[in-house]
């Protein structure tokens, strides 16, 4: 390698691990402090609802944590453990509901915060059921197609007490899909001797799947959009917007915002950020990511220097749609989109919620906003238990009446109580888990 050539190549590696560093470093930080988060996110709200300390005793924290190390025999022979959560955070409104989630860095402390928002999300859609969230510490992309096989039939046998459609529903998250549900699914019928396909969802459509289900969370997250917009009395045809990661939900949010009529001038995965003003095509971006797999060499747009000032664009809508703690109390004040709906899970840390909320931007909190995906969930759990499938258009039409009326009754909070949409969601939930709590009494 020529001298200049070589030292150009260590400058691009040495920008590359830098890179890596700073996400690493804000994930860690996110993954330490999300309960922490979540639970001033509850407290603010309960100060408000006037919360006795006995109903909050009942509620805020998880019910049950259970952590198992699963033995799985790997492909040379040897037997490898990894370790396993399962949080139940609340069940007082129905079977708890969650994903599982396969990933190096995940820890309990981000499964008990992501299990808390599980409970308040199905609350506050008005869905009958309550929250958990399950983890394994695993890079998936390091195992062959049968260690991941035997990890999650694993998963499923040593914790199977725990689930069960009356008891508790996993679903698919981070690095989870509808074949690792089918394993799942299979193992837990093996055990049982009984044909249950609503003690999971998520799967595939030709396995009790919902018509639906792929694109609900981006279909919610639009359906939400088009409220705030009618009420902010911004018309969506012409207006403009960016979305911050380009899988599952970025990529449909994205493509039915520009259906909508929306300018989609900027998106991202991450490979980097692309901009375009004159709107980006949204459905030769997506040809991109399924022929290549990310949004390296997308050709629609130019690439950003930085991917993150992506959120600092003059738009009217941002949809952060990628990672944790992405809208944080270094670049809040930068933002400056009029609507911000959050597709992704705790986005926006407590101290950004502040700044948001002082410069009158709208914040649709994640949720509410990216309930479409346990709403369908739900509607899953349905049919199955009835046996009789619906066809994608009658599960869209529920989907949209979840959450429109959802978003009216927090909007409704948020204008009678003066609060924040965020803290409105909450209060909207958290009376709702508190009610059903207190109506079923403590067994004793
Ligand atoms: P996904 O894995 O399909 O997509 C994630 C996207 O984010 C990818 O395009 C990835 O390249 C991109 N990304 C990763 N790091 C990035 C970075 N530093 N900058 C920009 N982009 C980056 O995941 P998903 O299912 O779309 O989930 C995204 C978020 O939405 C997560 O927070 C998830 O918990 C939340 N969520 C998902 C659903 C659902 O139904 N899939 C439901 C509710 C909430």
């Amino acid at each position: 390698m020529r001298r200049s050539t070589r030292r150009s190549y260590l400058k691009r590696q040495q920008h590359g691990l830098a890179r890596k560093r700073q996400i690493a470093g804000t994930l860690e930080e996110w993954r330490a402090s999300a309960f922490e988060h979540a639970l001033e996110q509850f407290d603010e709200a309960a100060r408000r609802l006037k919360l006795r300390d006995n109903q909050i005793a009942m509620i805020k924290l998880p019910r049950r944590i259970t952590e198992v190390r699963l033995p799985v025999r790997m492909d040379d022979g040897t037997i490898r453990n990894f370790r396993a959560f399962r949080v139940q955070h609340n069940i007082a409104r129905g079977p708890a509901k969650g994903g599982i989630r396969f990933h190096q860095d995940v820890n309990v402390d981000e499964v008990k915060a992501l299990a808390f928002w599980m409970t308040y999300k199905c609350a506050v859609v008005g869905i009958p059921m309550g929250g958990a969230k399950g983890g394994v510490v695993v890079d998936p992309g390091k195992l062959s197609p049968g260690e991941r096989e035997r990890l999650s039939r694993r998963y499923m046998a040593e914790m199977i007490d725990l689930f069960g459609p009356d008891r508790d529903v996993p679903a698919p998250d981070v690095n989870t899909g509808p074949q690792v549900m089918s394993w799942m699914m299979d193992t837990y019928i093996m055990h049982k001797h009984d044909f249950l396909p609503g003690v999971i969802t998520g799967k595939p459509v030709g396995l009790g799947g919902s018509e639906g289900r792929r694109s609900a969370t981006s279909l919610g997250v639009l359906f939400c959009v088009r409220k705030a917009a009618q009420r902010l009395g911004l018309q969506l045809k012409g207006a403009t917007a960016t979305v911050q990661g380009f899988g599952n939900v970025g990529s449909y949010a994205a493509q039915l915002l520009a259906q909508d009529g929306v300018r989609v001038v900027a998106i991202s995965d991450v490979e980097g950020a692309w901009r375009n003003d004159d709107g980006i095509d949204i459905r030769a971006a997506m040809n991109h990511v399924a022929r290549r797999g990310s949004l390296r060499g997308f050709r629609g747009g130019v690439r950003m220097l930085s991917a993150a000032k992506l959120l600092e664009l003059p738009v009217d809508i941002l949809v952060p749609a990628a990672l944790e703690n992405q809208i944080t109390g270094g670049n809040a004040a930068r933002v400056r989109a009029q609507i911000i709906a959050e597709g992704a899970n705790g986005p926006t840390t407590p101290d950004a919620d502040r700044i948001l909320a002082k410069r009158g931007a709208f914040v649709i909190p994640d949720i509410l906003c990216n309930a479409g995906g346990v709403t369908v969930s739900y509607l899953e759990w349905v049919q199955n238990r009835m046996g009789y499938y619906w066809t994608e258009e009658r599960v869209n039409q529920d989907l949209k009446r979840y959450m429109d009326h959802a978003f009216d009754v927090v909007y409704d909070t948020m204008k009678k109580r003066r609060v924040s949409m965020r803290v409105a969601a909450f209060m909207v939930a958290i009376q709702r888990v508190t009610e059903a709590s207190e109506m079923r009494g403590l067994y004793a």
